[in-house]
């Protein structure tokens, strides 16, 4: 404990989301102007994206003496807001992927490897190379695990072929999915538009990427050769029970069949 200067999982904790409060703070200069914290505690983040290296980023700026590690494997850092864009042609498949490396914080070490494994009770997590990296703080930011293989008939080699389209397994997945979408765009068809009922990366990407389709279909002359039919998980268009409401007054009020994007 002496190693780590009394610095505790309490404070630690404080640290991360202090730096978030700080993000929304009028006096935000005030947060930046605070001293680092001492401390020598060895801290490893397992997964860069983008959990991975904001708290990377948080905890390189706001203490000294500590070790940094992230581990990740992955070189390519996606920008997944985008595969939304990409899908409906708005942006080309390298627009949404960088490199990992050019937002690893000075000061913190990147192992370019998988974790395997993790030793909570050892404070110790292992690469797919055997190599150990023992720790007083973990954070787990690996992200969450795509499972195509549990819709019936799905897997993501079938993503831009027999009209199926994805916009979650990544740049090229949804650059393929945009192959399929321009061809419905100009010719028409019926469009089925999916959101699992399970949880998921942005829930309001199936939605927005039905309404993008639909502008394109409008654009590109297949709008009215198009049916689009958007299956949701439950009843409520969206699953905060606030913006569901405002939403759906938002719909019923709409003298058009086209729903308002910009707000009531
Ligand atoms: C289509 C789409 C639209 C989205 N739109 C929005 C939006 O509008 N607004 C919004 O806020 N969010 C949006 N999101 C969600 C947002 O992109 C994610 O929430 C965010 O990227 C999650 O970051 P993460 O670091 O948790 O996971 P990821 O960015 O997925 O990173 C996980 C990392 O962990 C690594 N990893 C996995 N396993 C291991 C292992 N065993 N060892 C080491 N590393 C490992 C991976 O290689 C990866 O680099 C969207 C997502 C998608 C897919």
């Amino acid at each position: 404990m002496d190693r780590i200067n009394n610095f505790n999982r309490r404070d630690w904790l404080k640290l991360l989301t202090a730096g978030a409060a700080a993000a929304c703070a009028t006096h935000s200069a005030q947060a930046q102007a605070a001293q680092p914290v001492k401390t020598a505690a060895r801290i490893v983040i397992a997964g860069a994206g983008a959990a991975g290296l904001a708290a990377a980023s948080r905890l390189a700026q706001q203490l000294s003496g500590a070790q940094i590690t992230l581990v990740d494997a992955r070189k390519e850092h996606y920008y997944q807001p985008g595969f939304t864009l990409v899908g409906a042609g708005i942006k080309p498949a390298d627009y949404v992927v960088s490199q990992t490396g050019s937002y690893v914080p000075s000061g913190v070490q990147w192992v370019q490897e998988r974790v395997t494994e993790i030793d909570p009770e050892g404070n110790k997590v292992v690469t797919q190379s055997g190599q150990v990296l023992p720790y007083d703080f973990l954070i787990v930011a690996t992200g969450l695990q795509l499972e195509y293989g549990r819709i019936e008939g799905m897997e993501p080699g079938l993503i831009g072929q027999h009209g199926i389209g994805s916009i979650y397994n990544g740049p090229d997945a949804a650059a393929a999915t945009w192959g399929l979408m321009s061809q419905f765009a100009t010719q028409g068809g019926r469009g089925v538009f999916t959101r699992p009922g399970t949880e998921m990366k942005c829930a309001g990407a199936p939605l927005k990427y039905t309404f993008l389709s639909e502008d394109r279909a409008t654009r590109q002359g297949g709008r009215s050769k198009a049916e689009f039919v958007y299956f949701s998980n439950n009843a409520a268009l969206f699953s905060v029970p606030i913006v569901s409401e405002r939403r759906c007054a938002c719909y019923s009020k709409s003298a058009t069949s086209k729903p308002s994007t910009t707000g009531c």
